[in-house]
Formats: C-alpha cells, structure tokens, sequence
C-alpha cells in the first residue's frame, strides 16, 4: 500500500518517528509520498527521504503561503526544485476557507505551479477548500499537459468525473471512513477504479476509529478498508490498484 500523502516531518512525529514508520511495514505500507508545503517543510521532506528509503518527497507553495512576494517566493521554489530530486509538485492550489483577501497571489502562485510541473513533467498534488469552481478552471486551462492528483478529494462525484477526463486522479483519505460523509462514500463506490489514489494526509484527518486524534501513514489501510468494503471486494484488490496508480502518476 501506498500513502500517498503525508506530512511525516511534522513535529507531531518528532518523538516516534521510527515506530510510525515501523507500523507502516508491518502494514505492508512500503512507500510513503512526502508532501511539502512551504520552504520550511520542503526542506524538511527531502531530509527526511535522504534518511529513510520509505519516503519520496515533493514540493511546493500551498495556498496560505500566496503573499505579495510571491515572484520571489517562486523563485526559491524552483531553486530548491531545480537542486534537489522531487516527485510531484505539491501540495499547491487553493484555499478560500480561511481568507480570499490573497486571492489573487493565491491563483498566480497555484498556475505558475502548474507551469512549473508541466515543464518539468511532474504531477500536481491539488488542494482545494472551498474553492472548486476557480480550482476546476485552472486545471483545465491546462487540459492535455498537466497530470496530477487532487489530494483528499472533498467535491461531488460529478465534479471528480470531469477531473478524470482531463487525466486526473482522485485521492481519498480519513473523511471516507466518516459515518457522515456521503459524498466520499458514492465516490469510493463508483470511481472508475483505475483513477483512485489513498492517503492520509497525516497528521490531520483522522480515520475511523481514530477520528480526532493524531493521524499517522500506517492508518492509509483503514482507507483502504472501508473502500473495499464499499465496492464488496478484498482489500488486497483496493491495494494493488491503488498503488499500481500511485507507482504510475509518481514514478517511483
Ligand atoms: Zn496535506
């Protein structure tokens, strides 16, 4: 099994790091993609993959980092990504949960992103949080070139089907396993399977049954589960498609 996104470097980890990663193994979870977000944790995913073969590290400005030096930002992004090896550019996009009053750095950054992983031809790790028209738009402006994945997936099955014609993947996370969450749930059921990624997007996002407490990689199989149970099939089969996508849209 593959978690495809995850925040391992956080400080939530810093005094058990090598046990979280040791649940993983023993889960049958070998590969872990390491997402970064800001200069800081960039940085800090790709140490942490020079120690531990287990982890690929990405990336890239998220959203609540678009300021009005963003050129500048930019550029130290792509030194950074032009020195060391990465496997996505992510986690990028957009975010009007928390504030629109940067809204429009937040669209300058997140396309020249997409700029940035269709030249160097890497995927895209999308967030977006209440933001699904504008997200949907700049993705298609960009239709037949970019490839990426939209990350922890929150918007309607019809929406996630129009991302699957412009070549994208949908990623499922914590919320699929919530008693409430309807829409993840029709997602899971009816995706056109060789199009579905899981993660964790730990340390946030628990799944059930460990709902509101720390999030680690090794839970991406309660993920797994509830989908296969979903689709009445094995987990084994959720995992090997699943991670036959991730090994696809990642390269590793
Ligand atoms: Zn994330």
């Amino acid at each position: 099994m593959i978690d495809t996104h995850s925040h391992l470097f956080e400080d939530e980890f810093k005094d058990d790091l090598d046990e979280c990663i040791k649940r993983c193994k023993e889960n049958n979870i070998n590969k872990i993609i390491l997402v970064g977000f800001s200069e800081e944790t960039n940085e800090k995913a790709f140490e942490l993959s020079q120690k531990y073969d287990i982890f690929y590290p990405t990336a890239a400005l998220h959203p609540s980092e678009a300021r009005e030096s963003y050129l500048e930002d930019f550029n130290k992004l792509l030194d950074f990504i032009n020195n060391h090896k990465i496997y996505a550019v992510g986690e990028c996009g957009l975010d009007y949960h928390w504030t629109k009053e940067n809204i429009e750095y937040q669209h300058k950054l997140f396309r020249m992103q997409c700029e940035l992983a269709i030249k160097m031809n890497l995927p895209v790790i999308v967030h977006s949080r209440d933001a699904d028209q504008d997200t949907f738009d700049i993705i298609k402006s960009y239709k037949g070139k970019l490839k990426g994945v939209m990350h922890c997936y929150s918007g309607s099955y019809e929406l996630a089907k129009e991302y699957i014609k412009l070549g994208f993947y949908i990623s499922l996370g914590g919320p699929v396993t919530f008693k409430n969450a309807k829409e993840p749930k029709r997602i899971a059921e009816n995706i056109d399977l060789s199009r579905l990624l899981i993660e964790t997007d730990c340390p946030y996002l628990a799944p059930t049954p460990f709902r509101g407490q720390r999030n680690e990689s090794s839970y991406v199989k309660y993920v797994c589960d509830m989908i296969a149970s979903i689709r009445g099939v094995e987990p084994s089969y959720i995992e090997k498609i699943t991670e036959e996508n991730a090994i696809k849209l990642f390269n590793i």
